[in-house]
């Protein structure tokens, strides 16, 4: 009861999830082998195309026997086709019958609980396509059926062209989406399929569906029969670790970032799960409540990887589609588990587990809650522990590491290493594939665990040290991670250490409160600049505070020696972020705003004009490339299309690691740094940078104060003032 109570107050009784669940709990029961019939059928309304896709290969079908209008109005009376509330029509590309609308029409004609029909357009021929959906669109009018439309774009520009394998295809689809979104009430959304190709271009897409205020749902190309697709072995699901990782955080960024249906969430979920070697986490309507039934009247059980079971011309469906089921136990058993593909049934309970156990761990180790909770937790004992060799619990921000944040972990682990190369080292994360991501690129070992769960609390109550490793105490929900950890600790008398960490900055009583807590319960506190040392020492006169600067650094001197460049290129390397209003409190909004405008303006001015005088051509990295925190890549490219078109640069478009920034910086002539940890990097390596301060004198200045490198500041607000701005 507790639990569903819990529930009720996160979730309110006209959320979608908590009506999910109920039904889910009571359909738990149910098995999928029982006998029901489709209500939805896909249709492939032909089978040939006037495409060139990389992940297709109907293009090369000759136009062959289609079943007609007339046989589609016989062949669905059948009773298998009594349920079906929703006909999907795809193809190929079904625009290119003439006779579409008909097969519409015989479909409203013989489906008595019809609802709502679909079509899929690559939208080619743009003015055809616009005819044949209008033309559509007056048929399903005339019976009352809802009618959707979306239109396929893999890319922006001619990243979709390409991946299509049809120049203009870009344009031709953006007059058919206009016109429908102008001129119609069809609802509409876009449809991009992710290959080998245009996996880097995706989030560009995303920006640009975002501004123009498009809906839009991504699949991953899978292999598909009906597709003749399954020798692309290189096109299709190909994707190096690299790839993987970056679309794991594309769909991570959709899921929790832009889509708002429950049901595509979940969909992005098990992508994300099969894309790195899990299983499918969502049901498929394939399973027993979709059919598909292609141009020549053939029905299959799902479009990915059913054989053809038998034609509806010469068979009652029903008996051809109850008397293959051991074709449908077939796919389910060899296929559906590692299957990609976006198709999404209602959860199941066992769905849910999950999901409902990290909202219980959620409030229970939130700031509000979690002095009530911890008193209570059990210590619990460490499941695979084998050894009797030193452990410790690493706490921070993990799982939405920046550049910087790597190495300040890869510093902590060093120095725990370098005493005793034997510690067990855990890592606790909000997002534990980032974290494991960035233990192999530091090519480091450590056990990564989820933040919100029961088995940090059985770490943090059992081993022998938690480090709060990096980042700032400062004003935000996210310090209940120290804390809890901490307050754990020290239930169980093991000792605690703020590593590395800055103070502030913080503006609310409530939250200093907490920071002078989590200082009260360390043992030890060792901080990255004077700065925080004095406001420690304000707020823990009692406590003794070191200073021992940002453990990036260690890291980054330790890592030089691999990064000797033999001769510089002639590269300005840039490190750029977004500049949030977070850092501009004493702004209205409408002077943040044109303050910032101001300032890109006049920085990209900035960089072209030493960039010419110098002879060099930019190139910009990002020290982040997560959605939380803020993506890098997001701002670099809107602010490479206002500033940058025509002008010759280099964009880096792969996740960044620490590795990459490093080897960027000492190969380039020059470095132009604003995120934080660039500055240092910039400045530990020794190079020629310029260093933007966008904290209005706070981090960034400090440290650079501290190395006696003021002059080669710059800060925002000047930039942002001076229309002639140019680098010295
Ligand atoms: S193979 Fe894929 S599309 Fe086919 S039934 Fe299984 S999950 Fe659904």
């Amino acid at each position: 009861m507790g639990l569903i109570r819990l529930i009720k107050s996160k979730y309110s009784s006209k959320s979608p999830y908590l009506k999910e669940i109920i039904r889910a709990y009571i359909t738990r029961n149910e098995g999928t082998d029982k006998k029901s019939y489709p209500n939805v059928i896909n249709l492939l309304a032909n089978d040939i195309c006037n495409s060139k896709c990389t992940m297709c290969n109907i293009w090369e079908q000759k136009l062959d026997f289609e079943i007609t209008p007339i046989e589609l109005t016989e062949l669905l009376k059948d009773p298998l086709f009594g349920e079906v509330t929703g006909v999907g029509i795809t193809g190929g590309e079904p625009t290119m019958r003439d006779d579409l609308p008909e097969l519409y029409k015989a479909c409203c004609e013989s489906l008595p609980k019809l609802g709502g029909m679909s079509i899929i357009t690559n939208a080619i021929k743009d003015e055809h396509v616009i005819e044949q959906i209008e033309k559509v669109n007056e048929v399903l009018s005339g019976y009352g059926k809802d009618f959707s439309v979306m239109v396929s774009l893999d890319g922006y520009g001619d990243v979709h062209d390409k991946h299509r394998g049809r120049e203009g295809n870009f344009e031709s689809a953006l007059k058919v989406i206009n016109h429908i979104r102008h001129n119609t009430n069809i609802p509409l959304a876009i449809g991009c399929t992710i290959t080998k190709s245009n996996v880097y271009e995706v989030d560009a897409l995303l920006d640009w569906m975002i501004e123009e205020k498009l809906y839009g749902r991504f699949r991953v190309g899978e292999f598909i029969t009906r597709l003749y697709n399954n020798e692309l072995l290189d096109e299709i699901r190909n994707f190096n670790e690299d790839e993987t990782y970056h679309l794991s955080c594309f769909f991570h960024r959709l899921r929790y970032d832009y889509e708002t249906s429950p049901m595509f969430k979940r969909t992005y979920d098990s992508i994300i799960s099969v894309l790195n070697g899990g299983s499918r986490t969502i049901g498929c309507p394939y399973h027993e409540d979709g059919v598909v039934l292609d141009s020549k009247g053939q029905l299959l059980y799902c479009a990915p990887k059913s054989k053809e079971l038998g034609s509806t011309l010469k068979v009652s469906a029903r008996s051809i589609y109850d008397q293959n089921l051991d074709e449908r136990s077939r796919i389910k058993s060899e296929n559906c588990d590692t299957c990609v593909h976006d198709y999404h049934a209602p959860p199941t309970i066992e769905e849910y587990r999950p999901i409902i156990n990290r909202w219980k761990w959620n409030a229970l180790l939130s700031l509000k809650i979690s002095k009530y909770t911890v008193p209570f937790f059990k210590r619990g004992k460490i499941a695979d522990s084998v050894s009797n060799e030193k452990s410790v619990l690493i706490v921070g921000w993990y799982g939405t590491e920046t550049v910087g944040d790597k190495a300040i972990l890869a510093s902590i682990i060093e120095d725990y290493k370098a005493i005793d190369k034997k510690t067990n080292i855990i890592i606790a994360s909000l997002n534990p594939f980032i974290t494991v991501r960035t233990m192999k690129e530091l090519d480091m070992k450590a056990k990564v665990i989820a933040f919100y769960s029961r088995e940090f609390v059985t770490y943090a109550s059992n081993v022998d040290e938690v480090v709060m490793g990096g980042g700032p105490l400062m004003e935000m929900d996210a310090l209940n991670i120290p804390l809890n950890a901490f307050l754990l600790a020290k239930k169980n008398g093991k000792k605690t250490i703020v590593y590395g960490c800055g103070i502030g900055p913080i503006f609310n009583q409530k939250y200093e409160k907490v920071v002078k807590k989590i200082l009260s319960l360390a043992d030890v506190i060792k901080l990255r600049d004077s700065k925080s040392v004095s406001l420690a020492n304000k707020l823990v006169p009692n406590k003794s505070v070191s200073l021992n600067g940002d453990p990036a650094y260690n890291y980054v001197i330790n890592q030089s020696t691999h990064f000797k460049a033999e001769k510089k290129d002639k590269i300005l390397a840039c490190f750029l972020r977004d500049w949030s209003y977070e850092y501009a409190r004493d702004l209205s909004q409408e002077e943040f705003e044109k303050q910032k405008k101001d300032f890109e303006t006049n920085l990209a001015n900035g960089i072209k004009k030493v960039c010419q005088k110098r002879g060099l051509k930019p190139k910009f990295y990002s020290m982040h490339t997560f959605h939380i925190g803020g993506d890098d890549r997001v701002f670099y490219r809107r602010f490479l299309s206002e500033h940058f078109q025509g002008i010759e640069y280099d964009f880096e478009k792969r996740p960044s690691t620490v590795d990459m920034v490093l080897e960027g910086m000492v190969s380039s002539e020059v470095n132009l740094c604003m995120r934080f940890h660039s500055v240092l990097f910039a400045q530990t390596l020794e190079t020629e940078f310029y260093a933007i301060d966008y904290t209005g004198g706070g981090k960034i200045k400090a440290l650079l104060d501290d190395h006696n490198n003021l002059d080669l500041m710059y800060s925002l607000q000047d930039v942002a003032k001076d229309q002639s701005f140019c680098f010295k």
